[in-house]
């Protein structure tokens, strides 16, 4: 990867750029919760000061991947004998896959009585560099169903970079840092509208957005400004609760299956929370999403949608002749192919054992993963064989096994709390995607978009991703 100058700064005018950068962030909203006086305090949200770069042709494949996946997930979504035997294997294993896998079936039992679905999807990706090559191409991370957080707060990054770009001049450090290698990022007004095009396919205007949250959600800013944007652009009214409250305030209709909290009806529910077991410490959480999932409320995501975004999916798809069964047209599936990095079981199917076979001979080519999100989950290369040995092939059973995507490393400079930091760094790209379908038919597409995108990086030696975990910071890319 090209190596950019960005080092090289003098200790005052990066001094000044530091400056610069946390005054614009705190002036537009670029912030998080502060975490003394978490009410009424707030910080500017970890960012880079610099855009990384980032390979143009490999941020284009990675655009003209997402329509491809948005309808691949909805596809699966829907497709019962997948669901069934994919995750219908994991619930001996693992209790929290089996609680959504009950309301599932429990719905699906009962009659789905809403047809329209809304994603807003993020596929995660990593360049990897092809051993003595200086090639690198995307391999993608994973694809989130739930909860994709980081869309406003992303294209702030973007407008962030532009402004010192273009009140600074980056201090001339690097001929690449040029205002059209910056590309233009709508992650933040493209999905309050995809939940706008929900909210008017619902049919009743007079309704509100639920937006399920966590209790102490420090990275509620990036969420406030859905809320804004939906009611400054499209006077659309957006409640946030946490899934307590909800068990709490809301109920359905006996007949319409109408959700009503606090007397409002509710046309959209927005999942901000949900997708862990930290989510739901008592029965009480899970009452509320069962709720939710009976009602006609169109939901971002639907159960079956949470379910099929697992990372035992991302395996089964990697499996040869699988995409086959959700995707006619050859090119689409040689693109998706050519980002898949290694996927094995850890079952004890002969495929699983030899896995794990080969995870305890060479852990440093790995990473094991288990059904969860949100980060900080993940066991990296030399740990493997220490859980390996301790768990039983049945507990072994609820993970997989990944390849180990090796990025690029290049040089920036990042700010968290006030704090500088400098060196070698990682980037993780994630493309937002916006989908409303139908569970009508074949081509019930509504809406199927590329949503912008998000730029993470993190330290060399970080294994993790993840910006609300304290791993990485926001970053856009400078297109090279
Ligand atoms: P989560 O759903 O918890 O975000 P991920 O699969 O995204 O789980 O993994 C978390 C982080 O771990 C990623 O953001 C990435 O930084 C790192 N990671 C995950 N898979 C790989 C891989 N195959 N190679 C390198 N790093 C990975
Ligand atoms: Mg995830
Ligand atoms: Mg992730």
């Amino acid at each position: 990867m090209q190596n950019i100058g960005y080092l090289e700064i003098s200790p005052t005018s990066l001094e000044f750029l530091k400056e610069q950068a946390i005054d614009w962030a705190l002036s537009h909203g670029l912030i998080i919760r502060s975490n003394s006086n978490f009410s009424s305090t707030v910080v500017h949200a970890p960012i880079s000061l610099f855009p990384s770069p980032f390979p143009k042709k490999e941020f284009e494949l990675a655009l003209e991947l997402q329509p491809i996946f948005n309808l691949l997930f909805h596809k699966l979504s829907r497709d019962h004998e997948l669901i069934e035997k994919v995750v219908g294997e994991l619930i001996n294993v693992d209790d929290f896959i089996q609680k959504l896998y009950n309301i599932y079936l429990t719905v699906r039992k009962e009659g789905i009585t809403q047809q329209i679905s809304l994603g807003l999807h993020r596929s995660d990706y990593i360049l990897h560099m092809t051993p003595n090559s200086t090639d690198a191409h995307i391999q993608q991370v994973e694809f989130n169903t739930i909860s994709s957080s980081f869309s406003s707060l992303s294209t702030l990054t973007s407008e962030l970079h532009k402004y010192l770009l273009e009140s600074t001049k980056y201090f001339d450090v690097s001929p690449a840092l040029k205002i059209d290698a910056l590309p233009t990022n709508e992650a933040m007004t493209n999905l309050p509208r995809g939940i706008a095009k929900a909210h008017q396919l619902y049919g009743s205007k007079n309704t509100a957005v639920l937006m399920v949250v966590q209790p102490a959600e420090r990275n509620a800013f990036d969420q406030r400004w859905i809320e804004y944007i939906l009611m400054n652009n499209y006077k659309i009214h957006l409640i946030r609760k946490t899934l307590f409250e909800i068990q709490r305030d809301g109920k359905l209709d006996k007949d319409t299956k109408t959700l009503i909290i606090d007397n409002k009806e509710i046309c959209v529910v927005y999942f901000r929370s949900g997708y862990g077991p930290n989510d739901y410490p008592t029965e009480k959480e899970w009452d509320a999403r069962l709720l939710i999932e009976r009602s006609k409320a169109i939901k971002c995501p639907t159960v079956a949608y949470q379910l099929v975004g697992a990372k035992k999916i991302q395996q089964v798809l990697a499996i040869p002749g699988v995409l086959e069964k959700y995707i006619s047209n050859p090119s689409d599936i040689t693109k998706l192919r050519s980002c898949f990095t290694g996927l094995y079981p850890l079952d004890s199917s002969p495929e699983g054992e030899a896995a794990a076979k080969l995870a305890l001979e060479h852990p440093e080519r790995f990473v094991m993963k288990p059904q969860r999100e949100g980060g900080g989950n993940n066991i990296y290369t030399k740990d493997i064989p220490q859980l390996l040995r301790r768990i039983t092939p049945l507990e072994r059973s609820s993970y997989i096994l990944m390849d180990l995507i090796q990025p690029p490393m290049m040089k920036n400079i990042v700010i968290r709390e006030g704090k500088v930091i400098q060196g070698e760094m990682i980037s993780e790209l994630g493309i937002y995607g916006v989908f409303i379908g139908s569970n009508n038919g074949d081509e019930d597409v509504v809406i199927n978009e590329i949503g912008g995108h998000l730029l993470r990086t993190k330290g060399k030696e970080t294994n993790e991703g993840g910006v609300a975990t304290g791993y990485s910071v926001i970053d856009s890319p400078l297109l090279i």
